[in-house]
């Protein structure tokens, strides 16, 4: 069983903090879909096994026309894909939009909203309101998905720990089955970096946005969601099986400019470069996984989720780890990261790569 991701570099304006690949060259986006469809046609059957999750991600798929959506699933032509997963601007969302990616197949839907503090909102560049965020997902609801996950962000600039249980509540208020959650970074290059640099806005301490974290993560197991990878949360059965894959080493093929590929542990990746893409310069390069590659690959996407890794698969000794609290050990063997460790999970991480 193989995923597939397809890549819609659209925006309709660039967020602040954004330093995805994308563009808001929107008049793009017929020739686009064309290119797109091309590389689907040559490449589709490249994993060898049947497809069983579609994710359309961005970027901004929703600047797409409902019929640019529907060829893009009929090229793909998996009628057996269990998850088909696409993500949504709610300022993009209204019932009937909603209903057609419904009628049309998408039976998954990530939600972008972020926070639902407008003055938050429109720090960080978002284009959609709190309002919008709401009626997104009761308009999804009524369309008839029974499979939402929402993007939240924590550690905005000037957010107080109040604005961040008032958005858990909000979240949990609106009957969703998943949450992707994430602590701000301030990523090179970002107008949001150049503002903190100039001392224009001020990061979130440490200690607060630690605070958030674990007051996020009890708060959400309160109410039943597993914490089943580091920034994700499902209710039981309703963890993403697209992302999972990748967490898991099954094959995918990544179609769209800047999308990435792995198939029988071999790396390749499409050009950050509309214009490359769209002369059918699909896969601009590749490599393949050594053994040690795909160990550290194994010991980095492992610890980041609530299976863990086992024990025996470990090369290093791990006892300070385990002693410190920070790595734990399961009744079946594996190793998952504690709460404590989540918190330092790239030091670890690199602690325990060869
Ligand atoms: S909508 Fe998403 S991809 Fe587009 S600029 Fe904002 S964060 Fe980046």
């Amino acid at each position: 069983m193989a995923g597939l991701y397809v890549h819609i570099p659209f925006c309709k304006k660039r967020c602040l903090y954004c330093d995805f690949f994308s563009t808001t060259q929107l008049e793009r986006r017929a020739e686009y879909i064309d290119a797109v469809l091309k590389e689907i046609a040559a490449r589709r059957d490249e994993a060898g096994e049947p497809i069983k999750t579609i994710y359309i991600g961005g970027g901004t798929p929703s600047t797409l026309s409902i019929e640019a959506i529907q060829r893009i699933l009929e090229a793909i032509d998996a009628p057996n894909a269990k998850e088909v997963t696409m993500e949504l601007n709610p300022g993009d969302a209204d019932l009937e939009y909603l209903q057609a990616l419904r009628r049309i197949g998408i039976n998954r839907l990530s939600i972008g909203i972020q926070t639902f503090q407008d003055n938050l909102l429109s720090l960080i560049g978002r284009r959609h309101n709190a309002e919008q965020a709401i009626h997104a997902v009761r308009w999804a609801q009524e369309a008839g998905f029974d499979n939402i996950s929402i993007d939240l962000i924590y550690a905005l600039p000037t957010q107080t720990m109040e604005q961040w249980k008032e958005d858990i509540e909000t979240a949990l208020g609106l009957n969703i089955q998943h949450i992707s959650c994430y602590g701000l970074m301030y990523e090179e290059g970002t107008v949001l970096t150049r503002r903190l640099e100039a001392g224009q806005i001020e990061a979130i301490d440490e200690e607060t946005e630690i605070s958030m974290c674990d007051y996020l993560c009890e708060r959400l197991q309160q109410a039943g969601f597993v914490h089943y990878e580091v920034s994700n949360f499902a209710l039981p059965g309703r963890e993403a099986q697209h992302n999972s894959a990748y967490w898991d080493g099954t094959p995918y093929i990544g179609i769209g400019a800047g999308a990435h590929s792995y198939i029988n542990a071999v790396r390749s990746w499409n050009p950050s470069d509309l214009n490359a893409y769209m002369q059918g310069d699909f896969v601009r390069g590749s490599e393949t996984l050594t053994e040690k590659d795909r160990y550290n690959e194994r010991i980095m996407l492992g610890l980041r989720t609530n299976k863990g890794i086992l024990r025996s698969e470990i090369r290093a000794d791990i006892s300070a780890q385990i002693a410190a609290g920070l790595l734990h050990q399961t009744t079946d063997g594996h190793i998952v990261a504690t709460r404590q460790g989540l918190h330092i999970l790239n030091r670890i991480i690199e602690d325990l790569m060869i």
